[in-house]
Parts: C-alpha cells; sequence; structure tokens
C-alpha cells in the first residue's frame, strides 16, 4: 500500500509490519544473517539442522494444529499463546508446544548478530545496573539461569510493563506471561542449539551466546515494550 505509512516520520520496514500481523498459515522466516554468520560462536551446521529442521517442524505442526480451526486463524502467535486456557485439548496442548516453539525460536534467532564486542547501551544498560548491580553481575545471573536450567528449556530476559527487569527460566517451548512481560531476548538451551559443536558442553555454548547477543534490537524492544 502507498499510504501505508502516511503521516508518519518514521515508516518501519514492511518486514516489520507484517511480523506483527502474521497468522495462519505461519511461515518460517529466514535468518537475519547468513548461516555462517555468527561463527566461531555457532557453526553454520548447527544453524541449518536448528532453522531449517527443528523450527520449521514447529511450523509446521502449528499450522496442523491450527487446520480444522478457522476461528483461529486470524489470531496472531502472541493472541493464540495467550489464550490458551480458552482452547479444547488436545489443541492446547498443541499450540502450547509449537506455537510456543514459534514464538521462542523466532526471537532467539532474532536476537543474534555476530560477535564483535557488542554490550547493552543506552536506557537498558542503566536499567541492568539497576535491577543486577552492573553488566558483570547481571552476565554471571543470566548465564547461572541458562546453564542450570534442567533439562529442555530457555532463560530469558524481561522486562515488566514499568521497566523492571528480571532473568526467567521456561521448560520445553513454554513462554514466560505475555500479557505482563515484555521478552527483550533468550537463550535456548535444548540440547538441540548446540550438540552439533560443544556436544555436552553447554556451559561452553552459553559463554558464546552471550557474546551473541544483539543489543540494539534488546534496547529497542525495551524502549518500545508496552
Ligand atoms: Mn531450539
Amino acid at each position: 500500500m502507498t499510504d501505508r505509512c502516511a503521516g508518519l516520520f518514521v515508516c518501519p520496514p514492511e518486514s516489520e509490519v507484517t511480523m506483527r500481523e502474521e497468522t495462519y498459515p505461519f511461515v518460517a522466516r529466514p535468518l537475519p544473517y547468513e548461516y555462517d554468520g555468527l561463527i566461531p560462536v555457532l557453526d553454520a551446521e548447527t544453524l541449518h539442522f536448528h532453522h531449517d529442521k527443528h523450527y520449521q517442524t514447529y511450523v509446521d505442526n502449528l499450522n496442523a494444529a491450527l487446520a480444522d480451526y478457522p476461528e483461529l486463524q486470524q489470531k496472531s502467535l502472541k493472541e493464540l499463546l495467550v489464550s490458551l486456557d480458552k482452547m479444547p485439548e488436545p489443541l492446547r496442548t498443541a499450540v502450547r508446544n509449537n506455537g510456543g516453539g514459534v514464538y521462542n525460536h523466532e526471537l532467539y534467532f532474532d536476537s543474534m548478530r555476530a560477535p564483535q564486542g557488542q554490550e547493552p547501551s543506552g536506557e537498558l544498560a542503566a536499567a541492568i545496573d539497576r535491577d543486577f548491580g552492573s553488566y558483570r553481575q547481571w552476565k554471571d545471573q543470566m548465564k547461572q539461569a541458562a546453564v542450570g536450567k534442567f533439562g529442555s528449556g530457555w532463560a530469558w530476559l524481561v522486562s515488566s510493563q514499568e521497566g523492571g527487569l528480571s532473568i526467567v527460566q521456561t521448560a520445553n517451548q513454554d513462554v514466560p506471561n505475555l500479557k505482563e512481560t515484555v521478552p527483550l531476548f533468550l537463550v535456548d538451551v535444548w540440547e538441540h542449539a548446540y550438540y552439533l559443536q560443544y556436544q555436552n558442553r553447554r556451559a561452553d555454548y552459553v559463554e558464546g551466546w552471550l557474546r551473541l547477543i544483539n543489543w540494539r534490537k534488546a534496547e529497542k524492544r525495551y524502549e518500545e515494550r508496552n
């Protein structure tokens, strides 16, 4: 549409607009970098399997689960995930596992970039100092949450609507409370995220992942939280 951004000083790219409005049938998003773009922390083989196989399977299974529910096909992913308690079984479990899998992987892949010594800045850096003591102390706690998550799951940095930060863990493909918190980023600690390259050394993977965080995107999510 030519008048999509009429009256706006800053026009968001089309990709960001369609991201928010995406509904059934969901389509896997391409990585926002090349498959070898996160070397040496994550190699291309790991990203190919993780993105092209694991993430794609969650997308396919979510679409299959929604195929017989036309009334849910107009809902965004977030709308589906905050209304799980209204769904009948077995749909609820299918959307919880596969819708969560899609949501979590899209944020995970979108929250990384090539390791170039990036660190937080601006409002988010100030909030980290306020809520965790320092960036270094935050890193220790984030690493502990990720390495210490028993079994398969995720460790997240989330913000309250007022801007208070916290680190949370979720199991399997569960999401945090999306009505009350704004996820800034997360780390996948399922073995499939790192096993090809790191085998059982989850701590080494998490240490590397800390260098991949795309702080500019996290800062934008933090500043735009609502
Ligand atoms: Mn994964």
